[in-house]
């Protein structure tokens, strides 16, 4: 068997300690005689693993007991109208545009009430995150929307938007879980597992519970995109998608081993520093974003030449770093250093980006 160091940006590395363990689970889960996969959503021991993820994710960002989470399934771009539609109580909101979600999230809300942009990065290919701490918020905006993570252009919000007193409502999809938050300081903070917790299809809503409608303001909300009747069914309305909510516990479980959020920005921190470092420094290749505004999650970068880039990325998949070739709108590379990606990988990627320099440079 041959693990390669990939780098891709979601759906993305998981712990190898969490796939072994699945793997071991896979045809008796602990006794049950099954899969996890073929279990009654309704059973004990499927109730058991819903329960003790919710826990332990409480537990990891130390959520209030005033916010609810939730298990949802659709992916992240299911929220960018189910966000209008549950909290557009004026019909307006204020959106901070740093990247292509967060103008897909801006556009589909346009559908649903007035969605006013207040602040964009999009003049320099969103290479930067925009000042947001004097922003013309409308008096009745129902909530300010951000991307905290781009994942596409590598920026990240380092301080949040002054919303005005407005609730905040943020896409984390592609930082989750990789340094410390203070949940309160949020109305909504969620995003799609696949980046960086589990398996793609699940969603995690962190929701303040005054946030939850009883009737969604916007008229004819689908039962299943109201927040109020999964909230009230525990994610459970319907099936929820069990095996992906099961890997994401464990690698709840796994972080919590790893000593924690703050263990994960330290290992976060150390794997980026190194990346970044080498990129300053670099006669070839360079990071593409303004440094105060550097992800330590996805790293793009590039070599001024497309044809050099292209040689680049081949060269590294024939040496097994995958998942290298930059998001298709801004071309380029781009390393996505998630928390299951290892600090040795990082450092092989180094090595081998400065024996590709010494031989093209
Ligand atoms: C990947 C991504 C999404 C889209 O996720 P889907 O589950 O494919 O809908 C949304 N927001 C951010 C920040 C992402 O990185």
């Amino acid at each position: 068997m041959k693990r390669v160091y990939n780098f891709s940006a979601g759906p993305a590395v998981l712990p190898e300690e969490v796939l072994r363990e699945a793997a071991e689970e896979m045809l008796d889960y602990r006794g049950t005689g099954m899969s996890v996969m073929e279990m009654s959503h309704r059973s004990a021991a499927f109730q058991q693993i819903i329960d003790e993820a919710e826990a332990d994710l409480r537990d990891l960002m130390n959520i209030p007991d005033n916010y609810k989470v939730l298990f949802l399934q659709g992916g992240a771009s299911q929220q960018f109208a189910a966000i209008p539609m549950n909290m557009m109580k004026n019909g307006k909101a204020a959106y901070i545009v740093t990247g292509q979600w967060a103008k897909k999230a801006y556009q589909e809300a346009q559908i649903y009430g007035e969605a006013v942009k207040v602040a964009s990065s999009e003049d320099k290919t969103f290479s930067y995150i925009p000042d947001c701490s004097d922003l013309d918020i409308p008096e009745d905006a129902d909530y300010v929307y951000i991307c905290e993570n781009n994942t596409i252009y590598g920026t990240k919000f380092k301080t949040l938007p002054n919303t005005k007193g407005k609730p905040l409502v943020a896409d984390v999809s592609s930082c989750f879980l990789s340094e410390p938050v203070d949940v309160s300081k949020y109305g909504v903070i969620w995003g799609g597992v696949q980046k960086n917790i589990g398996p793609a299809g699940v969603v995690i809503m962190i929701i303040r519970e005054d946030l939850i409608p009883e009737t969604p303001p916007v008229a004819n909300t689908p039962t299943m995109l109201k927040w109020k009747t999964q909230a009230d069914n525990g994610s459970m309305y319907n099936t929820p998608p069990c095996y992906g909510i099961y890997i994401c516990g464990k690698v709840f479980k796994w972080i919590k081993k790893m000593g924690g959020l703050e263990a994960m920005k330290a290992h976060n921190e150390k794997k980026a520093a190194i990346l970044y470092k080498f990129l300053d420094e670099s006669k070839l290749f360079k990071g593409t974003v303004r440094a105060e505004d550097r992800s330590l999650m996805n790293v793009p970068f590039i070599t001024g030449d497309a044809d050099m880039d292209a040689k680049f990325v081949k060269e590294a998949k024939a040496a097994g770093f995958e998942n290298l070739k930059g998001h298709r709108s801004v071309g380029g590379m781009r390393a996505s250093i998630y928390n299951a990606m290892p600090i040795e990988g990082v450092e092989a990627l180094v090595a081998f980006m400065k024996k590709f320099e010494e031989e093209n440079a």
